[in-house]
């Protein structure tokens, strides 16, 4: 069975009109408007995760989001190709309702092209006389061949069980003792490419390529003064930046990609646009998933004092969504700021790495409520007996309290802010968990 070093992609493709958006939703569900509950960033389309029963997890394009109206007879173009490329599977939608059409038979040509794995998926079959249309489709040779009713809900539970069979194992990281895995993300055209190139080309930095297939990602690893380094995906960023136009939506999918293989991530955003929302989507992509950010402010170069302004105002809002993370101006055109990029890693992966003792936790907890007092409930207040850490990479800390505090709860996020300043974790997502205790008596040790 084939298997592949990350989380599957999906991509829906066909004709307009065939039930694509349908579909997608309908798979992606309610989950969609929690995935997306940041700051910034508005609720997208074009792109999704769900899971199959069995709790395996795969990321969802819906095609269709990424054409423009007048463009649309197969739908099919450049950017709608960038994400067959790089799916894992495609779900070929038709209609039952219209019957085959001269259209199917292109789009199935034109699919058969690009050398990945498709399921027909023969939709709207709830209409009257349908079932007579959907034996037309084997005309496509396109198989294996599920009927359903995106709008209806029916046929989903054949359509799960063959995507389960499609689709690739996924190999879970081997992590390697002592190797920091650092994800170069962002928009499109922000230079990543050209950063890569910079870091890998650096004097004391020492490379060796990473065997992968066309479909896993190939990674580099470095050695640079002695500490090992993996940048994850190396030829798919250079892959996507030597494509022009990529999709923003679909950036923000690889980014998601390249996260979930890695400790750190280097956000690129660039200097003259300032942060945009797409970058604050990729930040918060970052911090959900629990990995530590640096921000690599690049093509300083462009940088002209009216754009130097707005930079420094979009600013504050990544900064705080970050916890202060370490920032690197930097040129990947003249080589500005590049040999501060590792020492600003190394410094983030310390803080990401952290352990502090349980005395001091408890200390700056305690300090933390004497300081703000916390919410009452009824006219009790919310107390802490005890806190503990117990994981790092991100630093995850427990804490027993007489009640939990709601995710929402403002009280929360001041108790992380509180932690993440003292212990000066900048860029680096903490977790806290709130579990329940009744009495003021330490966890027992066994
Ligand atoms: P990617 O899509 O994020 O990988 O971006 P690329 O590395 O392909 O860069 C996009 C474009 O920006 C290319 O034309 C680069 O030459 C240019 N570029 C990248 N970094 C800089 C920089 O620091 N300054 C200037 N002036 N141009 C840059």
């Amino acid at each position: 069975m084939r298997s592949i070093a990350r989380t599957p992609t999906v991509a829906i493709v066909g004709r307009p009109n065939v039930g694509k958006s349908t579909l997608f939703n309908r798979l992606v569900g309610r989950r969609q408007s929690i995935v997306h509950d940041q700051p910034g960033v508005t609720r997208d389309r074009v792109f999704g995760e769900t899971e199959l029963d069995g709790g395996r997890s795969l990321h969802l394009l819906d095609t269709g989001g990424l054409l423009r109206a007048e463009e649309d007879a197969l739908g099919l173009n450049s950017q709608v190709w960038m994400a067959i490329e790089e799916s894992d599977l495609l779900l070929f939608v038709v209609d039952a309702k219209v019957g085959l059409t001269v259209g199917d038979e292109e789009v199935a040509g034109e699919l058969r092209k690009a050398n990945v794995p498709m399921l027909l998926v023969i939709n709207k079959i709830d209409v009257a006389r349908a079932s007579d249309h959907a034996l037309e489709f084997h005309v496509l040779g396109v198989e294996p061949q599920v009927r359903l009713s995106a709008e209806h809900g029916s046929g989903f539970q054949d359509l799960h069980d063959r995507m389960g069979e499609m689709l690739p194992a996924v190999r879970p990281p081997v992590p390697v003792e002592g190797e920091s895995r650092i994800a170069i993300v962002g928009r499109p055209n922000v230079g990543k490419s050209s950063i890569l190139n910079r870091l890998l080309g650096e004097e004391r930095v020492l490379v060796s390529p990473v065997a992968g297939t066309t479909r896993d990602p190939i990674d580099t690893s470095v050695d640079v003064d002695g500490r090992h380094y993996r940048l994850v995906d190396t030829a798919g960023i250079r892959r996507r930046s030597r494509t022009s136009g990529t999709p923003e939506a679909l950036a923000i999918m690889m980014a998601k990609r390249q996260l979930e293989r890695a400790d750190v991530a280097l956000l690129v955003v660039e200097a003259p646009a300032g942060v945009t929302a797409g970058d604050l989507a990729i930040a918060g992509a970052a911090w959900d998933m629990g990995r530590a950010v640096v921000v690599l402010i690049n093509k300083w170069d462009l940088l002209d004092p009216d754009s130097g302004l707005e930079l420094e105002r979009s600013w504050e809002r990544l900064e705080m969504l970050l916890s202060s993370p370490q920032r690197v101006n930097v040129s990947a055109a003249t080589n500005r700021g590049i040999g501060k990029i590792f020492p600003a890693v190394d410094r983030t992966l310390r803080g990401y790495r952290s352990e502090i003792s349980t005395g001091d936790l408890n200390r700056i907890v305690e300090e933390a409520l004497r300081r703000h007092h916390a919410p009452t409930e009824q006219g009790r207040a919310w107390k802490v007996y005890y806190a503990t850490q117990v994981s790092s990479g991100p630093p995850t800390f427990l804490l027993f309290a007489n009640r939990v505090l709601p995710r929402s709860a403002s009280y929360r996020r001041y108790l992380e802010n509180t932690l993440s300043r003292t212990l000066a974790l900048e860029g680096v997502p903490i977790r806290l968990v709130i579990k329940r205790r009744d009495r003021r008596s330490p966890p027992k040790r066994r």
